[in-house]
């Protein structure tokens, strides 16, 4: 399919390019001694991740401790309570460990153990990467060092406990407002002394190249499942997909499988408290074209080109930027970015859990109310939603702040 100058028939060949690079986003931005352990990590990537015994062994993974492939499932309630459009949903809450992001920490720890690694190093902000990755190190008996801001550690004690049951060492940063940007700077801090033993997994497809091109490939096993899913379930293609999108891997996992199919693609930001700098984490609706954190892309930032404040009920989709090939799809029209706020995303957490009996994430919840609001405007046809998690970590939130519905 040819779309305002691209031919999407060879776009996983061309996109990124051997530099990293989504037309003008992407690359990677990091001192010189970075650059090596980056080079080294590109360099294995390329091959070993080629290689049939790394993807049999992953294949073999997701069937087997994964619970892949997660099912397709109709949402006729929820469909007939809008009108006539019939809404699908993904099921990536039955990925084990209950989200998407154990995708890709697999295949970045079954990396890290072909590249002979000892460790695997991140950062977490609300804990959901450094719970994925504390278990994909487990499953590989590899060391974990998870940095984390002091006061995101007090924030988050249920998933503090979970990457400790795991056997991860939670590294506590003191430094500045000890969130997740000093956790960020502390972990690559570390990596730049330890990249010998160790590789470093970035949590969504975004970083450096080649992290949002490996990320991507991880997780298209969502977008390839869900095609095949698709078409054997209704004998067509959706008419449009849906995913949230923080830093844009289970988005990235869904839309792969449809960019080269006439099927609209829509990618949802949180609007929090409303469109004010502080109040959301719209990073491509209100961001613009800056770098940060290694990668050139669509951001938020302050007057001084530092990351701007944000905020989201979703602690997963709490990021000033995205991955670099959302900004690619977003200025080439091939993929179209909205917002839906705190309370439209409460209305739809509480909607799904009762006409379906299906509590999905927060983060999952924003794209669950943008296909509500979709499945409104259109008068037939059909839209699937990536429900990239389950929402058993964000109750007790919901319900003290805002009772039951
Ligand atoms: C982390 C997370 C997200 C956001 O991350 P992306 O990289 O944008 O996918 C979405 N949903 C859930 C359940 C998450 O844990």
């Amino acid at each position: 399919m040819n779309f305002n100058g691209i031919d999407f028939n060879t776009y996983f060949k061309n996109y990124p390019d051997e530099n990293g690079y989504f037309g003008k986003y992407g690359g990677a931005y990091i001192p010189d001694d970075l650059k090596q352990a980056m080079d080294e990590i590109t360099e294995a990537y390329y091959t070993i991740c080629k290689s049939s015994k790394f993807i049999s062994e992953l294949r073999r993974i997701r069937k087997e401790f994964q619970g892949r492939p997660t099912p397709i499932s109709h949402l006729a309630r929820l469909s007939d309570s809008i009108g006539n459009v019939q809404i699908y949903v993904k099921r990536e809450d039955l990925n084990h460990s209950g989200a998407h992001k154990l995708n890709h920490c697999m295949g970045e720890a079954l990396l890290a153990k072909y590249m002979g690694k000892k460790k695997v190093i991140a950062e977490t902000g609300a804990g959901q990467h450094g719970v994925a990755l504390a278990t994909a190190a487990a499953y590989f008996g590899l060391e974990c060092d998870i940095y984390m801001g002091a006061v995101d550690i007090k924030k988050q004690a249920p998933n503090v406990a979970r990457m400790k049951i795991l056997g991860a060492n939670v590294i506590e940063v003191t430094q500045g407002l000890a969130t997740l940007k000093e956790a960020v700077d502390a972990a690559f801090e570390a990596y730049t002394k330890e990249y010998k033993d160790c590789i470093y997994c970035i949590g969504s497809a975004l970083g450096p190249h080649p992290f949002p091109r490996m990320v991507r490939e991880f997780q298209s096993v969502v977008g390839i499942e869900a095609r095949e899913q698709f078409l054997e379930m209704t004998g067509e293609l959706p008419d449009a997909v849906i995913a949230c999108v923080g830093g844009g891997s289970n988005a990235m996992g869904l839309f792969s499988g449809f960019l080269n199919d006439p099927v609209d693609i829509y990618g949802v930001e949180p609007l929090g408290r409303g469109p004010a700098i502080g109040d959301h984490a719209a990073s491509i609706k209100y961001g613009k074209e800056g770098i940060m954190h290694g990668f050139n892309s669509i951001m938020l930032m302050d007057e001084n080109g530092e990351p701007a404040p944000v905020y989201s009920i979703a602690s997963g989709l709490d990021y000033p930027s995205s991955g670099p090939e959302h900004a690619f799809l977003h200025d080439l029209g091939r993929a179209k970015y909205d917002v839906v706020d705190d309370e439209e995303t409460v209305d739809a957490f509480f909607k799904l859990s009762r006409l379906e009996g299906i509590i999905p994430a927060i983060e999952s919840s924003h794209a669950v109310a943008y296909g509500m609001k979709l499945a409104k405007q259109m008068t037939k046809g059909s839209i699937l939603i990536n429900l990239s998690g389950r929402g058993d970590k964000d109750m007790d939130y919901v319900i003290e702040k805002y009772g039951i519905r």
